[in-house]
Parts: C-alpha cells; sequence; structure tokens
C-alpha cells in the first residue's frame, strides 16, 4: 500500500482541472503548478495550494523535473499525477518520483520506456505476438538502409519519430525519390521536439481507421480493457473527433482487440491507466501503432459508456488498490463523442492562434461535458497546446450524441481568437462522418485547407449586417439626414473581402444595404454584456460580439464565427497585395533561419522555421528577389505580424534603378 494524502498535479490546462476535480471528490488534497504566464489559470484557483515552478517557456517549468520534485517536497505532496503530455511519458521523471520517495501516478519507468521508443516498443509486442504493420525497425539511422527499406516495403511509407506524439515527427511518402528528404525533415523535427531523432519505418495502411482499447491495470497483476475509441477523424494526424464505442463495432472484433490490448500491457508489466492505439484496416485486420502510457485526452467518451471515472481508478490503483470491477462487470452503454477545441486558423491550414479569451462561454444541458481550463481575459500564449476545451456528449444512440454535440456546439462561445469552431460543426455535419465511415485520411481528403480557399468562404449576409451596425456605432458615425432618417456609409473588411454597406436607422430598425446582398433589416432587441438579442429580416435569433482594441469585432451567431474590421474611404481599396515581405504569421519562436541578406530566393523557397504551440511552420519566400534585411535569429521570440524578412523584388529593384 503506498499512503498519500496530498496529490500534486504537475500539468496545466484542462486535464489539470479535470484530476484536481476527481481528486478533490475523493477527499484528497491538491496541489497545482503553475508557471509564469499562467498565474491566472484555471486550475491553479481551483487547487487547494499552487506553487509557481518557473519561466513561461515549457522546459523552465512544466518540463522542469527537479522544479516539480522541490515544489512536491515543498508542499508535502506524496504523489504527482502528470496528466498527459509534458512529463507523462517522461521515463526518467517516473524515475526521479520513484527515488524521491514520491508516488507516481502511472506505469513504471521501465514500463514508460519501453512504450515511449515506438522502435523498443515494437520489439516488444513482435514478442509478445500482437500484430505489427509491416515496417523497419532495425538499429541502422543510415539513408541508404532507410532507403533501400522503404523500397522494399513498398510505397506509401509513414517515416515516423521513435520518440514521437501528439503526430509531430510523422512523414507519409507516396514516391521513391522523395523519401530522404521526407527523412531529413521528419529527424530534424523528431531532434527539436523530443531530442532524438530516431526514425522507423512502417507501411502507410490506407483506408484505415484508427481504434483504440483503454487499459487499465493493477499492481497486483489483474488487468482489463474499458472498450475502444475511434479516433480516426485527424488532421494533421491528430484526433479532433473521438468516440466510443467505434461504430459499426462487433463484439467479436472488440474481443479480440481488447484481448491483444491486455497482452501488450501485460508484456510490461503495467499498471495504471493506458491505451493501445490500433489501425483496423477495411478488412478489420488491425495493427498495433503504439500504447500511451498515461491517461488519454480522449478518456471522457469512455467514461460516459462505462459509467466509469478513470482519474478515481487511476488513484485507487495508485495507493495499491485492486481493479475495481473484472472483465466480465464492465458494461458499455450508449454512445459518447468528443470534439477537441482547438485556438487555430483552419482556413491557413490548422495553423495555432494565440490571443485574449473575450468571450468565453460554455453549453450546459442533458448528455453534455464541458472539460476546459480557460477563463474570459485569460490570454493564450505561444508556450502551451493549441487544445483549449474539449466537449463531449453522450447519447442514447449515435445520432442522439451527434445532436446533443452539434448542439452544445453551437451554444459555445469562444471569441478573441480563431478556433475550430465552425469547422468542427461542418465535420459532425460531414455525410461520411454521420455514416460511420470515416478512415484516418478523411479530412485531409475532403478539406484540405486550399479547397476551402477556392470556394471563398463569406460570412453569411446577417454577420455583415451586424457588423456593419456595430462598427459604425463604436467609431461615431457621420450620417446624413434624408426624410427623417438618419443613414451613413461603412466600408468592411474580413479576410481579404471588402464590401461597402449604407446602413440607416429608422426608429429602432437599422436598415443595412449592399449591391451584393438582400437588404438587411435589424433590430437589437436586448444586449447584454457582449450577448445579443437581435431580430434580422422578421427572425428572432441571437449573437455574441467582443470589439478588441483595434476595433475588430468578433461575432458568432452560433453556427459561424468571424471577425470584421472597419476600413475608412479615405483608405485605398487594397484587395490584398501580396507583399514580398515576410512577417511572422503567429507568434512564437525562430526555430531557424535559411536566408541571408544578399541571397538570392525565389517564389516558394524556405526562408523561416517559426515554432509556436509546439508546431513547426514552414516560411516561404511568397516572391522572387533578393533578401534586402533580415531581422531575426534562432530562437528569438516573435509576435505576430513582427517583420522577419524583407525582400527586393525584381520589379522593385527596377524601379529603384530608374
Ligand atoms: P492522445 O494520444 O491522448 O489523444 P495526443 O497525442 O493527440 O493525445 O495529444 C496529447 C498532446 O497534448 C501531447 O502531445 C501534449 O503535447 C499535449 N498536451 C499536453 N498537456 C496539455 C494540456 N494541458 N492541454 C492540452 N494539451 C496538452
Ligand atoms: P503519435 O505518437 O504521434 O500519436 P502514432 O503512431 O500514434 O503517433 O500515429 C498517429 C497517427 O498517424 C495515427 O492515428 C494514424 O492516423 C497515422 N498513422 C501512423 N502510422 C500509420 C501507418 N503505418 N499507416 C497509416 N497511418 C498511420
Ligand atoms: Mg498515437
Amino acid at each position: 500500500m503506498n499512503h498519500f494524502n496530498t496529490i500534486l498535479i504537475a500539468n496545466r490546462g484542462e486535464i489539470a482541472v479535470r484530476v484536481i476535480k476527481t481528486a478533490k471528490d475523493m477527499g484528497y488534497e491538491t496541489v497545482a503548478v503553475f508557471s509564469e504566464a499562467d498565474r491566472e489559470a484555471l486550475h491553479v484557483s481551483l487547487a487547494d495550494t499552487a506553487i509557481c515552478i518557473g519561466e513561461s517557456a515549457v522546459d523552465k517549468s512544466y518540463l522542469n523535473i527537479d522544479s516539480i520534485i522541490a515544489a512536491a517536497q515543498q508542499t508535502n505532496a506524496q504523489a504527482i499525477h502528470p496528466g498527459y503530455g509534458f512529463l507523462s511519458e517522461s521515463a526518467e521523471f517516473a524515475k526521479r518520483c520513484e527515488e524521491s520517495g514520491l508516488v507516481f501516478i502511472g506505469p513504471t519507468s521501465h514500463a514508460i520506456a519501453v512504450m515511449g521508443n515506438k522502435t523498443v516498443a515494437r520489439h516488444k509486442m513482435m514478442d509478445a505476438d500482437v500484430p505489427l504493420v509491416p515496417g523497419y525497425d532495425g538499429p541502422s539511422e543510415d539513408d541508404r538502409v532507410l532507403q533501400k527499406e522503404a523500397d522494399r516495403i513498398g510505397y506509401p511509407v509513414m517515416v515516423k519519430a521513435a520518440a514521437g506524439g501528439g503526430g509531430r515527427g510523422i512523414r507519409i511518402v507516396r514516391e521513391s525519390k522523395k523519401l530522404i528528404a521526407e527523412v531529413e525533415s521528419a529527424r530534424a523535427e523528431a531532434l527539436s521536439s523530443f531530442g532524438s531523432s530516431e526514425l522507423l519505418l512502417e507501411k502507410c495502411i490506407e483506408q484505415a481507421r484508427h481504434i483504440e482499447i483503454q487499459v487499465f491495470a493493477d499492481q497486483a497483476g489483474n488487468a482489463v480493457y474499458l472498450g475502444e475509441r475511434d479516433c480516426s477523424m485527424q488532421r494533421r494526424n491528430q484526433k479532433v473527433i473521438e468516440e466510443a464505442p467505434a461504430p459499426k463495432m462487433d463484439e467479436v472484433l472488440r474481443q479480440r482487440m481488447g484481448e491483444a490490448a491486455v497482452k501488450a500491457a501485460k508484456a510490461v508489466n503495467y499498471v495504471g491507466a493506458g491505451t493501445v492505439e490500433f489501425l483496423v484496416a477495411k478488412d478489420q485486420s488491425f495493427y498495433f501503432l503504439e500504447m500511451n502510457t498515461r491517461l488519454q485526452v480522449e478518456h471522457p467518451v469512455t467514461e460516459l459508456i462505462t459509467g466509469l471515472d478513470l482519474v478515481d481508478w487511476q488513484l485507487r490503483v495508485a495507493a495499491g488498490e485492486d481493479l475495481p470491477l473484472k472483465q466480465d462487470e464492465i458494461q458499455l452503454k450508449g454512445h459518447a463523442i468528443e470534439v477537441r477545441l482547438y485556438a487555430e486558423d483552419v482556413e491557413s491550414g490548422f495553423i495555432p492562434q494565440t490571443g485574449l479569451v473575450r468571450n468565453w462561454e460554455t453549453p450546459t444541458g442533458k448528455g453534455i461535458r464541458v472539460d476546459n481550463g480557460i477563463v474570459n481575459g485569460q490570454m493564450i500564449t505561444p508556450y502551451y497546446d493549441s487544445m483549449l476545451a474539449k466537449l463531449i456528449s453522450y447519447g442514447g444512440t449515435r445520432d442522439e450524441a451527434i445532436r446533443r454535440l452539434r448542439r452544445a456546439l453551437k451554444d459555445t462561445v469562444l471569441l478573441g481568437l480563431s478556433s475550430n469552431k465552425p469547422f468542427l460543426l461542418g465535420l459532425l455535419d460531414d455525410p461520411t462522418f454521420a455514416a460511420g465511415n470515416a478512415t484516418t485520411r478523411h479530412i485531409e481528403e475532403q478539406y484540405l485547407p486550399e479547397k476551402e480557399n477556392q470556394g471563398g468562404y463569406s460570412p453569411m449576409e446577417s454577420m455583415w449586417a451586424i457588423a456593419a451596425i456595430l462598427l459604425s456605432r463604436t467609431k461615431g458615425a457621420t450620417g446624413w439626414r434624408s426624410t427623417g432618417i438618419l443613414s451613413w456609409p461603412v466600408r468592411l473588411k474580413f479576410h481579404g473581402e471588402q464590401r461597402d454597406f449604407v446602413v440607416s436607422q429608422d426608429g429602432d430598425t437599422y436598415r443595412v444595404e449592399n449591391d451584393d446582398i438582400e437588404t438587411q433589416n435589424v433590430i437589437i432587441l436586448a444586449e447584454k454584456g457582449g450577448q445579443l438579442s437581435l431580430q434580422i429580416n422578421g427572425v428572432h435569433s441571437g449573437a455574441n460580439v467582443a470589439l478588441d482594441e483595434r476595433q475588430h469585432i468578433y461575432i458568432d451567431n452560433r453556427s459561424e464565427v468571424a471577425m470584421f474590421e472597419r476600413l475608412s474611404f479615405s483608405e485605398k481599396r487594397d484587395d490584398e497585395e501580396l507583399g514580398a515581405n515576410l512577417v511572422a504569421p503567429m507568434s512564437g519562436r525562430i526555430a531557424d533561419v535559411k536566408v541571408e541578406t544578399g541571397d538570392t530566393v525565389n517564389k516558394g523557397d524556405l526562408m523561416v522555421v517559426l515554432e509556436s504551440m509546439k508546431m513547426f511552420q514552414e516560411l516561404t519566400a511568397q516572391q522572387t528577389g533578393v533578401v534586402s534585411e533580415v531581422y531575426v535569429k534562432v530562437n528569438q521570440q516573435v509576435e505576430v505580424n513582427v517583420p522577419l524578412i524583407d525582400i527586393i523584388t525584381n520589379e522593385q529593384g527596377e524601379h529603384e534603378k530608374n
């Protein structure tokens, strides 16, 4: 028996909040840790005690083992829950806890070390007879060997970081001659993200589903599986929607996969909560992908269909208790679906976004659960993950769960920075998803950002109208009066699109006119905070709005979210001409600078690699020219929109000569 009364949660955000809740319910004292950027965070205020563990950058705080162990000692915590991400899969951290007499709430450092390396794990699984994806997991990292092995495996091939996680360090290669370039790029990402450039190769299983099994084991050696989760809806190899049970799963396959997962866990003497991930091919054959030796982001869907609290189980197992249930006592009932709300710009390719949370409202209602760690007024910084919250629904059937989730998403308000909310709503209506037929490439195949742009998304006419009214109120309209009606012109911009409106007011009705859209008659019925109650062309509806200090307005009409800006008529219509100079598209750290002053660059050449929220973004030259100025250095932290590199294009050069 391990005795502990006080638990330190070595994490932040929604998962820290989630763990604190159950720990408190079970009567434990809780200690939160936080970085300087997180002083005001929700997990800090919820815990009984909180302690600052360092600067905002993760290696100075949430990844700083010394600092976290010292925090535990200082607050008399006897156990540490690592959450997911950060140090949760660090064998070294688990070992340091073991050595310091702290209970690490998770498996042994040995099990983490084996499963933490995809190559080592494959060897172990091979011995345990768990089916593997055909691939190369030999010791060589030599390019020639990798080329030969990839050619043998047959394309498409997945290049993967052995130490990888979160979908990073993965490349799909479709042709032999592209292999080495992708190997090099995966290596660089792996080294910088995971501190190891070790790679492995796997055959790419096409048209596959990602189905994973939740396992649990106790210190006495009992192990069970708690059903499966389908996580096939992914972007950039990372999950966006997860559900349990998997659509079209049958009892036989569930049992076969469950037993394989338990076998995998037993092979490493696993203790606690773990997830064994598989790819399931069209013919129902399944292959081991990896084991995540921690609580998973998507654990709530399993909780909803089993009626269990997995954090409760984790704490019991860590304290030395036996598993509360045996395999035949575990029952699955109903259907649960989770969506991950990310701060990201979907249109530009899911690029993480930072910014101030100006309006955050969570949905309530039957069958709805929200796991989040954000508060109004919080700054979303570039230091951490872009996942802000999870919305989870439960229903008697899959259709009911989807319906409830759609409603809950519509009721969710997140204004002040771009999020994937409208995109998630679209996914819930996707016919392939609705039919339960999505494979892991579905989002990429159907929603490539290029396609989105070609469609030229423009917000609904009523959104423009609301923006026109609210933005003209704030700038002190200079209107004119004829026949007793006050009217004034407004020029608005949404991304690259500009429109001119005439807004007129007659009594409490605003009339918004533009040559291209139907005239919108709007009455503002009530206004409370950022919440508006409206009547638009006779129909009552609601909208949430927020204004920032640059006088940009964010509007959420439940289905759509858009940001508008008001332009003055003296500004020339800039129909988004592409500048030659490079500015930071998001705030973050400069990971690499590929050019120097005087270099000639061609359109499309790689110039700068920017890291934000753990994602690497390659910034390329938009035009051909000569680099005239490099403003940044490697490792420098930059804010969004700061200049990075200036280029003199050939045209400009000509001008200056003349
Ligand atoms: P899972 O396999 O559990 O679905 P992923 O691998 O997609 O999870 O994502 C887990 C990732 O979440 C980790 O790689 C980690 O970087 C990131 N992460 C860590 N801590 C947090 C947090 N508190 N909030 C959001 N994301 C986090
Ligand atoms: P991570 O540790 O980053 O989560 P995984 O090995 O779990 O890496 O893979 C993440 C995702 O990448 C999978 O869910 C799947 O969509 C895709 N993937 C990984 N390996 C393969 C493969 N061999 N064939 C097809 N897709 C794969
Ligand atoms: Mg994975």
